[in-house]
């Protein structure tokens, strides 16, 4: 059931400043509501348990499905011209290919993005580029010194890269300008919602509360879940349909020379091996890095006795990435830009999202209650839509309901492994990375 249609006197409590809530704080404030809390765990924005807090990610608006190549479009103009997100997108163009091992189920894919993207009425066809050998893939990008023998695929003009930590900050910096209230670390991990989803079988519609680690209460009028990865830790019920899933990140370290020549480098993405991007540095730092980030199903985290996955409470565990994603983040390297691929990896890690089996995200009211939303299942899609995305969950919250069906509750049960037609490899259980260790030598052995 739905809350009464909200007044600029309605007040609004958000849980997770990562993506999804700092872009719905966004668009609360643009269309005039002046309440607004956000609670994040974390100790600082972005949060180190936010899948966003990364240094780039992918912007592009190829998608097999044009209901979301709509929305990317959009998002990109947002990242071209609005004042907050501009400063944080870099149009360096998208490459995308399959390798000479690729299963034809990539091939088939990417002959169905550039067919969706092509007939794209808002999409400039001329951005669009077809390259059906190494020959042209190297012909189109010259910085690459690797043979990139057997790749075929487009490259994509209007498309780039975001740099993420830095967004994410930004739009903290302006929510915080414009009377945003946070609670961070300790009073901003919300730890149990009351009443929980049993006891609230026996109410008509309650309005929930929100306990924090500092044994603090947060109530408002609407409140909207947006923890990502982490919801069933909250809400259990949302583990039915959203499963947190993980991918390998690490980064290579290179010169002020090297990162001078490959200035301008589009996003390099082979589709059945790993993905790359121009080199960029931290915020306030000092290194070049390139961030390398491994294709595959993804890992989950099912603790003993459970059946729902949620990430790892102890950070360690994602400090380490499996020898198979390390592989695959070499062997790209080796085709690409061999000159790299025996230098170490560094700051590796796994970065949870939250996956649905048909990669649709959730904005709805939550059953059961009259004012909880859930703004999620990201699917490992969602950084792109970041200017864009909080107007969705805004739209909900004043039209009562959610009308776009693909983003309605699912009461479906996931059992997370489903074979995600985008995706390449199966699905893991990251307790593999704790056995197996970060075994390096033997990732370069078996190249
Ligand atoms: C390896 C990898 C690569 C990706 N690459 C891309 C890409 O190239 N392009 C793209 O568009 N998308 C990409 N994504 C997806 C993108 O990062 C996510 O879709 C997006 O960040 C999800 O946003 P979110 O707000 O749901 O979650 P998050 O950004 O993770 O935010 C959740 C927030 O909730 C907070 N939180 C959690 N639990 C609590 C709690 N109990 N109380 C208070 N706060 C809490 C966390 O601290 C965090 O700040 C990638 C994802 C992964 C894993």
């Amino acid at each position: 059931m739905a809350s009464p249609k909200p007044s600029e006197q309605t007040s609004f409590l958000i849980v997770g400043g990562g993506t999804i809530g700092l872009s719905t704080a966004l668009h609360l404030s643009d269309r005039g509501y002046k309440h607004i809390v956000v609670l994040d765990r974390g100790d600082s924005i972005p949060s180190s348990f936010s899948a966003g807090n990364d240094l780039n990610k992918i912007v592009r608006a190829e998608y097999e499905d044009a209901f979301y190549a709509t929305h990317a479009l959009s998002a990109i103009n947002a990242w071209r011209t609005c004042p907050i997100f501009r400063p944080h997108y870099r149009q360096t163009g998208y490459l995308v290919a399959s390798s000479s091992t690729a299963p034809p189920k990539v091939d088939s894919h990417i002959s169905r993005l550039i067919d969706s993207i092509s007939s794209h009425p808002s999409y400039p066809t001329s951005s669009l580029t077809s390259l059906p050998s190494s020959a042209a893939v190297r012909d189109k990008i010259p910085q690459l010194t690797g043979q990139v023998k057997g790749w075929s695929g487009y490259f994509n003009g209007h498309a780039g890269y975001a740099r993420a930590a830095p967004a994410l900050r930004a739009l903290y910096n302006e929510l915080l300008a414009r009377g945003v209230k946070f609670h961070l670390g300790t009073s901003g991990d919300a730890i149990a919602i009351h009443p929980d989803e049993e006891t609230a079988r026996f109410f008509p519609a309650p309005k929930p509360y929100l306990r924090t680690a500092d044994n603090n209460i947060h109530c408002a009028d609407v409140v909207i879940l947006a923890p990502g990865a982490h919801t069933a830790r909250l809400l259990p019920s949302a583990g039915a349909q959203l499963t947190a899933k993980a991918w390998a990140v690490g980064h290579v370290k290179v010169s002020a020379g090297e990162a001078a020549r490959l200035k301008g480098l589009p996003v390099i993405n082979c589709r059945d091996l790993a993905f790359f991007f121009e080199p960029a540095k931290d915020e306030g730092g000092d290194t070049w890095l390139i961030k390398v980030c491994a294709h595959g199903g993804g890992y989950t985290n099912v603790p003993e006795n459970t059946s729902t996955s949620i990430p790892p409470s102890n950070a360690e565990e994602n400090n380490a990435i499996l020898r198979e994603d390390e592989a695959l983040i070499r062997r790209l390297l080796l085709e690409a830009l061999p000159e790299f691929s025996t230098r170490p990896l560094v700051r590796k890690f796994v970065c949870w999202c939250a996956d649905t089996a048909d990669s649709e995200y959730i904005i709805d009211y939550v059953p059961g209650y009259e004012n909880l939303v859930l703004a999620g299942g990201d699917s490992g899609h969602a950084f792109k839509m970041f200017p864009i995305f909080g107007g969705w969950v805004v739209d909900l919250v004043e039209a009562h309901a959610q009308k776009e069906s693909r983003w309605r509750w699912k009461a479906r049960e996931s059992d997370g492994k489903e074979d995600i037609h985008w995706r390449v490899g199966g699905v893991k259980d990251i307790k593999e990375t704790i056995r197996k260790g970060d075994d390096v030598e033997a990732a370069r052995a078996r190249l």
